[in-house]
């Protein structure tokens, strides 16, 4: 009983984002971290990675949460997912 609703407010305390993990495929090492400052992904393009800018990154994630100073930054693929998927958003709400 209510189990589900205790998880679920740890899961907001400790900041919410954390998707269900899916067990870390062990692909040949890439060179690129993800920019995410929480995410351990591989960036490289053999990883499904992708170069995006700074100020795009900006949109979507805290200055904070995203790592590296230069204007374009490498986010791995399920970021890159949530980051096409935020913009959607964004867009489709037209003020
Ligand atoms: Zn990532």
């Amino acid at each position: 009983m209510g189990f589900k609703k205790k998880a679920r407010k740890a899961r907001e305390a400790r900041g919410e984002k954390t998707e269900r993990k899916s067990r870390r495929k062990e692909l040949s090492d890439g060179e690129k971290k993800c920019a995410i400052k929480d995410c351990e992904n591989w960036a490289d393009k053999s990883h499904g990675g992708r170069s995006i800018a700074f100020d795009n990154l900006a949109d979507v994630w805290d200055e904070d949460d995203i790592v590296g100073e230069a204007r374009r930054l490498s986010i791995c693929k399920p970021c890159y997912r949530h980051y096409k998927k935020e913009k959607k958003d964004d867009e489709s709400q037209t003020w």
